[in-house]
Parts: C-alpha cells; structure tokens; sequence
C-alpha cells in the first residue's frame, strides 16, 4: 500500500477508482475532473451500464474504460452520504472499496489507486474514512492472497496528514 498527495487522473496504473454517485452520470469532485480528463468515452460506457443495469447501488462498483487517462480502466463506485453513522455508512464505505478491489482481481489488475471515497461533498469523517479505508484494503488482500499494487490518492492536505499518520 502506497500513500501519495496529488491528482489521480494523473496516474499510470492499471485502474483509478472514482468516488461516483448512484446515477453514474457524473457529478463534482473526483468523479467531475475524472470524466473531464477521460473524456466522453467514460460517460458513454456509464450509460450503457445504466441502461442495463440501473446504475449502481451505494457500495458496489462497475468498471469501464479510462478514455483518455494515462489509467487502463476506471473502477466507478459509490461511497454513502454521511448522515450522522447511523445508516450503516461505516460498513457502506467499507464495501465501496472492497467491490473496487473484487473487480480488479477479476480483472487481473496488477495496480489500483483510491481516492478518499466519501470525504468530500459526501460529508464522512476523514479520520474515520481513513481507517476504514486502510483495514478493509490490507485484510482484502490478504484475504484473498491478491498482489496488487493499492495507492491511496489524496487531493487536500487534511486527508494527506491523517493518512500518513496512520500507515
Ligand atoms: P464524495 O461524493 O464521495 O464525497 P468527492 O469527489 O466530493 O466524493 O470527494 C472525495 C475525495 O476526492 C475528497 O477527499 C476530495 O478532496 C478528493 N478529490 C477531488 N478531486 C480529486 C482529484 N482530482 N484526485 C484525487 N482526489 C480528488
């Protein structure tokens, strides 16, 4: 596992994972300059998941192309709005990411780099988001034995410090 401050559409590995929501349409933050630097390839694969599938559910992930990005494909999933802890967000935001890693090892990825799933518009407490973020990833992998290369990508300075405090 890797830690590193910066722009993760800037990013070479095999898959970058936006912090989208249930639409799969596109929004602010991550999920808007992932789909800017990507162009409208990302989108339209979003819609024909949609089309099928109806979107995504809070938790789970879907994987397309990464169109323009120097990424192979971007793993799309949707964190939970923090609404006070009581809705089950904590086991939400821990399924977000282990969804992201089940299709990466479906898909034989050798690198995947997470933003901070949830901890902008969404609201979660980025100390919080951070350990569940670090425990699900390290017992992921070894669960299943998977060697893959995780970053964890952050774009303030508040989650940066909190990270490297705790890895
Ligand atoms: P959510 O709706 O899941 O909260 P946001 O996109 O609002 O998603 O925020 C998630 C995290 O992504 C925040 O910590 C934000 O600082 C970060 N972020 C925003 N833009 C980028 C980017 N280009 N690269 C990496 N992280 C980003």
């Amino acid at each position: 596992m890797k830690l590193i401050k910066g722009d993760i559409t800037k990013l070479e590995v095999d898959a970058v994972v936006n912090a989208a929501n249930t639409s799969l349409l596109g929004g602010g933050g991550v999920d808007g300059a992932i789909h800017r630097a990507g162009g409208p390839a990302i989108l339209e694969e979003c819609k024909r998941i949609r089309a099928k599938q109806g979107g995504c559910k809070v938790g789970d992930a879907v994987i397309t192309t990464a169109g323009n990005l120097p990424a192979k494909f971007v793993i799309h999933t949707v964190g939970p709005v923090w609404n006070g802890g009581k809705n089950n967000e904590e086991t939400l935001l821990a399924s977000a990411y282990r969804s992201s890693l089940a299709l990466a090892l479906e898909h034989k990825l050798s690198s995947i780099a997470f933003p901070n799933i949830s901890t902008g518009i969404y609201r979660f407490p980025k100390d919080r988001a951070a350990e569940i973020a670090v425990n699900t990833v390290k017992e992921f992998l070894s669960a299943n034995n998977a060697e893959i290369e995780v970053t964890f990508v952050c774009f303030d300075d508040e989650n940066y410090r909190i990270y490297k405090e705790l890895m």
